[in-house]
């Protein structure tokens, strides 16, 4: 894990950001300094240690190739569809609102044949 937050911390001290960026700071935290790749293990564990929390996202209680079919509709149902987190058919890549949201904007697209004139004409 340490290993892995000096890789992050690697890119913003160099190049372009190095002026910019003083390193990562703990939110609201004074008591810990901000944190460079050359910061020892200690330094790095600390703040983890007082901050670090489970976060979980719900998903795919309707999951596509399940109870969906693959467009999203509730098989053997007629004229109901879903299109919120509980589609995905497991952990994804990208942001889960983001794919909510893009879910969403196929219901008018797909299901009323709506064609939005721009691409961020929805947004
Ligand atoms: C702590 C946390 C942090 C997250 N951070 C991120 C992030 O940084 N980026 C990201 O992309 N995603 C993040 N997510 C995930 C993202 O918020 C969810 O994946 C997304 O909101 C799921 O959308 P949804 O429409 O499926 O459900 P929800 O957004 O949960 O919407 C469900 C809605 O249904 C309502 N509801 C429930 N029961 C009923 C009922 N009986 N009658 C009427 N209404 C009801 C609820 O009040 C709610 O408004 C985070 C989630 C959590 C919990």
């Amino acid at each position: 894990m340490r290993g892995a937050v000096r890789e992050n911390l690697q890119p913003v001290q160099t190049g372009p950001f190095a002026s910019e960026i003083q390193g990562e700071v703990p939110l609201s935290d004074q008591r810990f300094s901000a944190l460079t790749a050359k910061s020892t293990d200690d330094e790095i564990g600390a703040p983890r240690r007082a901050f670090t929390a489970t976060v979980g996202h719900s998903i795919g209680n309707w999951a596509l190739g399940t109870v969906l079919d693959d467009e999203f509709r509730v098989k053997g149902v007629q004229g109901l569809s879903v299109r919120d987190a509980s589609m995905f058919p497991g952990p994804i890549a990208a942001m889960p609102s983001c794919t909510v949201y893009a879910g969403g904007r196929s219901t008018l697209t797909w299901d009323t044949g709506y064609q939005p004139a721009a691409a961020n004409d929805l947004i």
